[in-house]
């Protein structure tokens, strides 16, 4: 299959060339010139199938002609070597635990998966410059991408993060890894990150003398795996006699990646009655179903991080997949909550159904539940285990929350990291060096 430039249609590339490249030189977003509509008999049926094996039939019909089918059988099995619970929370509330992978964080799956296609594309080729991911975080994208990748041959992993803002932990996930990943620690926001990041893409020495890539939800690498953990709860559902003509998913929404993925399922032919977005107070998609317009702000902290977007990159995608705006309102319900309503939502979520939700996943929660109606089965996507802001958890719920073995072994490595200024000039000279 082939997928087009959005803000250059007639710019066409393979899918290779789309994971590649992360966006096409003028920052447009790479989407599928058509999407494949999966046979219904497939998505009735999948009831009795698992997780890897919804994955594997979701990714053969999505990737024809573009990867073996062995390959995708080991590049489905390696990435989702874990299952995906979902919990049964009251009468017509479900909660789908995406956070089960080695960062404990829902971003795992794509970022598994797409270090997997680019091992694979590098040996396809004689040839292979070594391929620099850039990837500024607030927290949780840099460990997703970098347990992904690390350890792929010819790529180098470089997470940019903003000092002194995140965990202990958050940064132990990637600054202990070593091997192709380095640890940048800018001297300033998240802001700057992202700005270095998107002046070495438009960079034109730069793209010469290095390939530089993106692995944040801008890539369709990212978005496409996504899709199997919606079909996989639509399935789960089946075999539990729901009436899946009713489901409605909600999502955390920071850069809409989560959401495109929801609405890509959706034009495969998954049965979606509604999706609900819910954003904290950066809540650019919220004002953009209000008003129509979509205004993008600096970002503002909160509790949940990895929602502090202040301008959702995959907006595009979400236009394009639902072409107008009245469409989209059909479609999204949006929400909006600030710190103090969902410190409540985790306490009442604790103490009503003995469930303890992470902030993101507590943001979803509460979407959900003010926007369901009666008849209707609700899907809220659980997005990073709550030991992962176990400040926040602790506090909302007076509980003591154990840090999973999963996360603590990243404590006990050793820490390497290179400190950097936030002016453009010392992050470029340090990209030159690996030219
Ligand atoms: C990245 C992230 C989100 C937001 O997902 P988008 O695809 O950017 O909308 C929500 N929750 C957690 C825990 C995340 O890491």
């Amino acid at each position: 299959m082939l997928y087009y430039n959005i803000k250059n249609p007639k710019e066409i590339v393979s899918l290779e060339e789309a994971v590649f490249n992360g966006v096409s030189e003028d920052g447009g977003l790479y989407m599928p010139q058509s999407i494949v509509r999966l046979p219904q008999a497939f998505v009735r049926n999948m009831g009795h199938m698992s997780l890897q094996e919804i994955a594997y039939a979701i990714a053969n019909f999505a990737f024809q002609g573009d990867i073996d089918a062995d390959v995708l059988h080991d590049m489905v099995y390696e990435t989702l070597d874990f299952d995906i619970p979902l919990r049964h929370i009251d009468d017509n509330h479900y909660v789908l635990e995406l956070f089960q992978g080695p960062t404990m964080a829902f971003k795992d799956v794509g970022a598994r998966f797409m270090a997997r296609m680019l091992r694979y594309y590098r040996s396809l080729r004689h040839e292979w410059p070594t391929i620099h991911v850039l990837v500024p975080t607030s927290g949780d994208t840099g460990a997703a991408v970098a347990n992904g990748f690390v350890g792929v041959p010819g790529v180098h992993i470089h997470v940019l993060y903003p000092h002194e803002s995140l965990s202990y932990v958050q940064e132990a996930q990637f600054a202990t890894l070593g091997d192709n990943v380095t640890a940048l620690e800018v001297n300033g926001s998240f802001d700057d990150c992202k700005r270095l990041v998107a002046k070495a893409f438009v960079d034109s020495e730069l793209n010469e003398a290095l390939h530089m890539t993106s692995a944040t939800s801008i890539n369709v690498g990212r978005i496409l795996p996504q899709t199997f953990y919606y079909f996989y709860a639509i399935a789960r559902l089946a075999r539990l006699g729901v009436d899946v003509s009713e489901v409605v998913f909600s999502v955390p929404s920071a850069n809409l990646g989560n959401l495109t993925s929801g609405l890509m399922a959706r034009a495969m032919g998954l049965p979606v009655k509604r999706f609900v977005s819910v954003e904290n107070e950066n809540n650019i998609f919220y004002n953009y179903i209000k008003t129509g317009y979509f205004i993008a702000k600096p970002s503002m902290p909160s509790i949940a991080p990895a929602l502090d977007a202040g301008n959702p990159t995959n907006m595009p995608r979400v236009m394009e997949l639902l072409g107008n705006y009245s469409e989209i309102r059909r479609m999204i319900h949006a929400y909006t909550y600030n710190d103090e309503m969902i410190i409540d939502t985790i306490r009442d979520t604790d103490r009503r159904h003995g469930y303890l939700l992470d902030p993101h996943s507590a943001f979803a929660w509460q979407g959900l539940c003010d926007d369901l109606r009666p008849g209707e089965v609700g899907v809220s996507l659980a997005t990073a285990h709550p030991a992962k802001f176990s400040t926040t958890v602790e506090h909302a719920t007076g509980r003591e929350i154990p840090m999973p073995p999963q996360l603590l072994h990243y404590l006990k490595g050793t820490r390497r990291v290179t400190p950097i200024n936030n002016g453009y000039t010392s992050f470029k000279r340090y990209l030159l060096q690996f030219a």
